[in-house]
């Protein structure tokens, strides 16, 4: 089985502009990572997305780990060989996947639908300790929303109670299968085409 640590993971970012090489049709070796499925061809995980970065998806290749399900254009090679760069790979043993996603400033903008869940704005967002880390309020799912400056400003140090500001939903910790299906409506700028298949079930109707 693959260790934990070998599998390296890149996350989203929304706010990451169009990659420079893609417009001119080229991409540069280093933007080449493959999607990482397991064994029953779902993606070992969402948020953030399995990636590997190239080296280790082709040593993967030639220790038998794992198939090649779909592949750049772009070729690697050395004196004996030329291999395509994999795009899609997918795990011979199957991982267990974890059924929660981690705890991240980008999930939680997730779960939030990237508003404010005092106002609903889409806005200024920051994050909010609806019980407040002076009343011992912890940084996690259940205490941690996704709020406008306006209203974290206006709320400050107190709780929504105290400051009359009741919050659209509870925060809970979501599954990743909730997540995954938040992450549907904002999806990621950067998905290889190649990766759409096994991201998006449904992935023709929307086309
Ligand atoms: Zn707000």
């Amino acid at each position: 089985m693959l260790k934990a640590e070998l599998i390296e993971r890149a996350g989203f970012d929304r706010s990451a502009g169009d990659d420079p090489s893609r417009s001119l049709g080229v991409r540069s070796i280093e933007n080449c990572p493959a999607l990482v499925l397991n064994a029953d061809y779902t993606p070992l995980s969402y948020y953030p997305l399995s990636l590997w970065p190239w080296q280790t998806a082709i040593k993967a290749v030639f220790l038998e780990r794992v198939d090649i399900i779909a592949h750049y254009d772009r070729e690697v090679h050395s004196q004996n060989w030329a291999m395509q760069l994999p795009s899609v790979i997918a795990l011979r043993q199957y991982v267990k996947p974890s059924e929660f996603p981690a705890f991240t400033r980008f999930n939680v903008f997730l779960r939030d639908k990237f508003s404010c869940q005092y106002c609903g704005s889409p806005h200024h967002l920051t994050f909010d300790h609806v019980v407040p880390r002076r009343l011992g309020g912890r940084t996690s799912w259940e205490n941690i929303v996704a709020a406008c400056s306006p209203c974290n400003l206006k709320k400050g140090g107190r709780t929504p109670r105290e400051a009359g500001m009741p919050l659209l939903g509870p925060p809970l910790r979501p599954t990743n299968w909730q997540l995954h299906e938040r992450g549907r409506a904002f999806p990621p700028n950067h998905l290889h085409e190649t990766w759409r298949d096994w991201l998006y079930w449904d992935v023709e109707l929307e086309a």
